[in-house]
């Protein structure tokens, strides 16, 4: 039996909507209500719903997606190929803090079991944290650290891991040119995140540009003085020093000095605390058209849970919200929300023309396959993640979150350069959404997948946390899987439960954004 024709409009204007049926409808489908299709439309990709002329506005999600390169009759497919791009918006004349949607009401009674820190964050995990000042000691810490996982880690039951904090930074850079202070200050707030438990151990090779004193100046730690350690300094091992003789004197430096951050870890305990105490960074990777349908709607009900129970949202990925820059601005709490918005697209805008690409450089082959036609279509399905709170701050790549509420924390939409920026802004939790499917994971925090489509749900059933393709099934709504996600996250949150990339211990690397020049 063929299942019914099932097409999604995702607004009362749009003229076309996408096929939701697995492997697509055959040319000759009619379409309930709508059209016949005169030809083969794939899964996830769009429908002309009436007949639109050449030059005409395609609008999804009730706006111009792009304008049809030549006549398009109703029931035909409409890819890439038939739509013109729009200009972007400029940055001029854009409504400042203008959207005034009725106010959240406050979600109330909502906790979990976490690690409070010394500087009043919490942590989701107990993990140790080594850092590491430049990549020329990366291959030997990694040695020190598998031997602290084997030898040490077990005589230390309440420590969730120990995590070496590799990267490709610290020397050959134009250490004083003015975004490289971008890349130092990721580094330096990734040390503190909150799931490090405010332990800080650093290792350095000696002679490399960013010095331990410059990653970590005096006071960079919050409250070290209150356990006493700050008269010792900051904790660094130097490979370079005269003390060590030969190699294996290096390795024992490190595993001796861990040892003191896992005693002082271990002795922790969880705790109740109240929901505002999530960070949740918020991305997708590997879109589909299903994105913007299923899953991302879901994130966006969800982080407006969030929102109402006090907690703290970041979303990112700024190429795949500059074309909605007029709802954001509209969105932000304060007109100096609206300006820190504009600064960051305007930013972006500079960077991406240096390079002498624009926005439309984010979409791959994988997004148009899976039906997205351009960076326009992308950023609508993109931005609802954000769901609808106004947007009460904006951060710089790299800095850290100081406010409760919804942040636009700016980054690359590169899944580990936008990890790696949120976990420098403190987060917490992250959740992801995927409709290609990526196995994606950090090591530092808990990633809850997200799948857009119930095909990958069921292919990918044991790296999938979460199938939002329910609501496209019409099996579940926004409602329901917003909800499952946001009880998810309380129970990750407090260790009760393991994400898939959890069990399997999946992790991808730090990626450090840097604009500046390498020498
Ligand atoms: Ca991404």
């Amino acid at each position: 039996m063929t299942a019914p024709a099932l097409t999604l409009r995702m607004h009362g204007r749009d003229n076309v909507a996408i096929v939701a049926n697995d492997g697509g409808l055959a040319a000759g489908t009619a379409l309930p209500g709508g059209p016949v299709l005169r030809e083969r439309v794939p899964q996830g990709h769009k429908v002309a719903l009436v007949d639109i002329a050449a030059d005409a506005p395609v609008l999804r999600y009730g706006i111009p997606i792009g304008f049809a390169r030549e006549d398009i009759a109703a029931g035909s497919w409409v890819h890439e190929r038939r739509l013109q791009m729009p200009q972007a918006r400029g940055l001029d004349d854009l409504p400042i803090a203008t959207s005034r949607a009725e106010p959240l009401l406050p979600l109330q009674g909502y906790a979990f079991e976490g690690y409070r820190n010394a500087d009043g964050s919490v942590g989701t995990r107990n993990i140790l944290a080594i850092t590491q000042t430049v990549q020329c000691v990366a291959g030997l810490t990694d040695l020190a650290v598998q031997r602290i996982k084997a030898e040490l880690l077990p005589r230390y039951p309440n420590v969730d891991d120990v995590v070496a904090l590799e990267h490709g930074y610290g020397c050959g850079v134009a250490i004083d040119a003015p975004d490289a202070e971008i890349p130092i200050r990721t580094l330096r707030h990734i040390s503190l995140n909150p799931n490090f438990g405010g332990e800080v151990m650093v290792v350095s090779l000696g002679c490399e540009k960013l010095q331990p004193e410059r990653l970590l100046p005096p006071g960079a730690i919050p409250l070290q003085d209150a356990r006493g350690s700050a008269a010792a300094g900051l904790d660094v091992v130097c490979l370079q020093d005269d003390a060590h003789i030969g190699f294996m004197a290096m390795v024992e430096a490190i595993v001796r000095q861990a040892e003191e951050h896992l005693k002082r870890l271990d002795a922790r305990r969880r705790e109740t605390v109240p929901a505002s105490e999530l960070v949740v960074g918020v991305q997708c990777g590997g879109s589909d058209a299903f994105s913007g349908v299923t899953a991302n709607p879901a994130v966006g009900f969800c982080t407006d849970l969030l929102v109402r129970a006090g907690a703290s949202v970041l979303f990112s990925e700024t190429t795949e919200v500059r074309d909605g820059i007029a709802q954001l601005t509209a969105r932000a709490a304060t007109p100096e929300v609206a300006q820190a918005l504009i600064r960051e697209m305007a930013w972006t805008d500079a960077y991406l023309k240096r390079g002498g690409v624009d926005r439309s450089a984010n979409t791959t082959p994988g997004n148009k396959a899976g039906g997205l036609s351009n960076i326009v279509e992308k950023a609508m399905g993109s931005i609802v993640k954000s769901g609808s709170a106004p947007i009460s701050g904006v951060l710089a790549p790299g800095e850290k979150l100081q406010t409760k509420g919804l942040t636009f924390a700016a980054t690359p939409a590169s899944d580990f350069i936008c990890g790696t920026l949120q976990l420098a802004a403190g987060m917490n939790l992250h959740v992801f959404t995927t409709g290609r499917g990526t196995p994606y994971g950090l090591a530092a925090v808990p990633v809850i997948k997200v799948a857009t489509r119930s095909a990958l749900a069921r292919r990918w059933h044991d790296l999938m946390d979460v199938n939002a393709g329910r609501i496209a099934d019409g099996t579940a709504t926004i409602e329901d899987v917003g909800w499952e996600l946001f009880h998810l996250m309380l129970e990750v949150a407090s260790g009760r439960k393991k994400t898939w990339a959890e069990h399997w211990k999946l992790h991808n690397a730090l990626v450090l954004f840097n604009p500046a020049p390498v020498t």
